[in-house]
């Protein structure tokens, strides 16, 4: 079943797409990719047809997409009475969700972005649904009159990406029949528009409004699109960063980024360069953290090993740092599974592998490359750097990416990840620069010896 011709119509009413049973996807991972592609290829609401797969002797029905709500259809949702406050069962409890995002405001569903280890697309839909100035501003008002605690700080004005505000396609007939899984990658399309005039817009008036002293943004931000703004840098880092942007680069890598889609390491640059002199010209000192994931699907040690060394060269310490975890319905959970990559089609022979670090050992190896300033990580660096040739990168000096001593008590265990006691349950993301002492805010760290 299902229409596939090349360029006629999908006609969605009258066809649908048949998926590999559970059976057959269950026991066989080329057509486990094989039906994810199928699946994402099935998402935008304007063509997506229905989905069938077969169960036992049942048949599961997946409906398209729903169309997305207009702007008045999301007033009329985030206008709603809510209590803006927990549950009472949970009484006088520290809820660390409701701490997040009860001074913060969310301004649109969906992203466009369409990154592969990300379900976003799958929860909220490609296409942005916008509130309202009107409604925004009304809940803002909200938070500073009757949400207790509130300071006149709101801590974000966001959603899934902070700056895709009023972003769509330019052409709705074109949008609806588009089949492409991002509007960002591999590059901005020419059909995007990507103005931010009505964010900027939006920040000024959400600032300009009685009892409102700061309006940070926290939500990632999408730089790619950033850069075709200045205007909208320059308002970011005059009056929206507290000192710290997060930014999500994720790699410095072409193998990874491709298998992620996201933008080559060049557009982080730029748009570096771009906040660090807006940051200057309003006499603020602000920082970027960025964020990097480690072992994803198509990730060599040696991308990890590049990655160490551009963090390395660029004065950056991540504290904590994401190891891969396949997460449900993904792109990079099929790939991570079937060794295959589903963003191209998918054949028995012929199709592109793809490899992914799944042994602890490599896993730990990839993580601890994030981490080269930790001494606890250095033998197994020191191992792996050998056994890579790349035993030049070993020594005292600044060139080198981890030393050749060893601190006393440090490093017995086989990488920081396996140290007896240590917790992770509550552990951030935090990045240091070398340029600056620690980020204020968390209290004096011990020293520790650390390479360069
Ligand atoms: S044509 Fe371009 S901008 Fe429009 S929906 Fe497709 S990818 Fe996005």
């Amino acid at each position: 079943m299902g229409a596939t011709a090349k360029g006629s119509l999908f006609h969605k009413e009258k066809t649908a797409v048949r998926l590999p049973s559970f059976e057959q996807v269950k026991d066989d991972r080329v057509l486990y990719a094989h039906a994810s592609r199928l699946l994402h290829q099935e998402s935008n609401p304007g063509n997506a047809r229905p989905l069938v797969q077969r169960h036992g002797n049942k048949e599961l029905w997946l409906n398209p997409p729903p169309i997305p709500l207009t702007t008045p259809e999301m007033d009329g949702v985030y206008d709603l009475p809510y209590a803006r406050a927990p549950h009472p069962a949970y009484g006088e409890a520290k809820i660390a969700a409701w701490e997040m995002i009860r001074f913060s405001v969310n301004i649109m569903r969906g992203c466009f972005g369409g990154c592969s280890f990300c379900s976003i697309t799958e929860h909220e839909g490609r296409i942005i649904q916008n509130r309202s100035e009107g409604s925004i501003l009304r809940e803002l008002e909200t938070i500073r009159d009757k949400t207790r605690g509130f300071t006149g700080i709101v801590s974000d004005l966001g959603g899934p990406t902070a700056n895709m505000y009023r972003l769509a396609c330019k052409d709705p007939k074109t949008e609806s029949l588009c089949r492409r899984p991002s509007c960002v990658y591999p590059d901005v399309c020419k059909n995007l528009n990507t103005d931010h005039t009505p964010l900027i817009e939006l920040y000024r008036k959400a600032r300009a409004l009685p009892g409102i002293k700061k309006v940070h943004i926290a939500s990632g931000l999408r730089y790619d699109l950033a850069v075709r703004n200045p205007a909208y840098v320059k308002e970011l880092a005059t009056h929206h960063v507290g000192g710290y942007l997060k930014i999500a680069p994720e790699h410095t890598e072409a193998g990874p980024l491709s298998k992620m889609m996201k933008p080559g390491i060049g557009t982080y640059d730029a748009f570096k360069t771009m906040f660090d002199k807006f940051a200057r010209e309003a006499g603020k000192e602000l920082y970027l953290i960025p964020y990097f994931i480690a072992a994803h699907p198509g990730t060599t040690d040696e991308d990890m090993m590049n990655l160490a060394l551009w963090l390395k060269k660029n004065g950056y310490r991540a504290d904590q740092v994401q190891t891969f975890l396949p997460s449900p319905m993904s792109l990079s959970a099929a790939m991570y599974h079937s060794g295959r990559n589903p963003l191209r089609p998918v054949r028995r022979s012929g199709s592109e592998e793809v490899f992914s670090a799944k042994g602890l050992t490599q896993r730990r190896l990839h993580k601890a490359f994030l981490r080269y300033h930790d001494a606890e990580n250095w033998p197994i660096l020191r191992e792996a750097l050998k056994r890579m040739g790349r035993a030049d990168l070993i020594g005292p000096g600044k060139h080198h990416l981890i030393p050749n001593w060893q601190p006393a008590g440090t490093g017995l265990a086989g990488g920081e990840g396996v140290r007896a006691g240590r917790k992770h349950g509550t552990q951030k993301f935090y990045t240091q620069h070398t340029t600056q002492s620690r980020r204020p805010g968390l209290s004096p760290r011990k020293k520790r010896p650390a390479a360069g």
